[in-house]
């Protein structure tokens, strides 16, 4: 049996935070302000109320200036677009994220495309999508910049190593590929019309699974030691688990992240992340 090492998220996140809360505070001494994030949240989904509390506290507690701005579910479109447009001109506002799911009347896209590429510390503008594509610097989506930093850490080196990613959404999947393929990983990109799945897998010596099913991802699927990182948050009864079967998953592979603990902290971290790196920008563009 391969002994796992399990991937502690949480730690890795506090360690992130820690140092970018010493960041924050000699920004503050040397430019007399702080960054400052908004996070928009239209409507009462109760998992977005969660997350966007959790962001705040985060960034106020990394001394960063958290700001929430609650819209109701009846919001138009031209309303939230206007909403951004204002946070855009806002010099105290550096970073500006829109909490997906919006409601369905509202076009996702046209709101997010509204946010100044500047500001879009979640990354999925299509300038910023553009530039990591192009490998030029830009905002990269927190999630896959959280698992990279996971891999950079635990999977003893990315280049030349062939790398699953399980899902291929613009949040996730398809920055994570293009993130892998950065590293030089030989990355294959799976999705739901992916024929044999789990023989696609197998091969894999590194594993993104964002997929959003229960522990999709069996043990039989892992190669034995590969680096697995789960994505997936998914509510089963009152569990929270992953898309990979963690239980079993556990016994064939070299290292993995668990959920809760494993990727979720790090996605606050590198928003705060984005959010600083946005307001250092913001005061030398040419670092752009
Ligand atoms: P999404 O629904 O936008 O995309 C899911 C992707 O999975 C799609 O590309 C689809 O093709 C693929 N897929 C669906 N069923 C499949 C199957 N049976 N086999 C192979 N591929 C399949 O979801 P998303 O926004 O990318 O999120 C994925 C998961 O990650 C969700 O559980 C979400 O809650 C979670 N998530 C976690 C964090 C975090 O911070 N930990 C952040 C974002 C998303």
């Amino acid at each position: 049996m391969v002994s796992c090492k399990i991937i502690d998220g949480k730690q890795c996140a506090e360690e992130l935070r820690a140092g970018i809360s010493v960041k924050v505070a000699a920004l503050e001494q040397k430019h007399n302000m702080v960054p400052g994030l908004s996070v928009i949240l239209v409507g009462d989904d109760p998992a977005s109320q969660v997350y966007v509390r959790n962001k705040e506290k985060a960034a106020q507690k990394a001394g960063i200036n958290g700001q929430l701005i609650r819209l109701p579910a009846t919001t138009t479109q031209d309303e939230v677009v206007r909403t951004v447009q204002k946070l855009n001109g806002d010099k105290t506002v550096h970073g500006i994220l829109v909490q997906l799911p919006l409601p369905k009347h509202i076009d996702s896209a046209a709101v997010v495309q509204a946010i100044d590429p500047a500001k879009d510390v979640d990354g999925l503008h299509i300038e910023n999508m553009g530039r990591l594509m192009a490998g030029l610097p830009g905002m990269v989506p927190c999630t896959p910049l959280g698992c990279l930093i996971l891999l950079q850490k635990f999977a003893g080196g990315i280049a030349g190593k062939n790398a699953v990613v399980i899902g291929r959404s613009n949040l996730v999947g398809k920055p994570m590929a293009h993130l892998l393929l950065k590293e030089n990983a030989t990355v294959t990109i799976a999705h739901s019309r992916t024929g044999d799945l789990p023989d696609v897998v197998r091969g894999a010596d590194i594993v993104v699974a964002a997929v959003g099913q229960p522990e999709l991802v069996k043990a039989d699927w892992i190669k034995p030691g590969a680096v697995v990182i789960d994505v997936g948050i998914n509510r089963v009864g009152d569990r929270l688990v992953g898309d990979v079967a963690f239980d079993e998953a556990v016994k064939v592979a070299g290292a993995l992240t668990p959920v809760p603990g494993g990727v979720g902290p790090m996605t606050i971290a590198c928003l705060l992340a984005n959010t600083v790196e946005a307001f250092e920008r913001s005061i030398a563009p040419a670092r752009r």
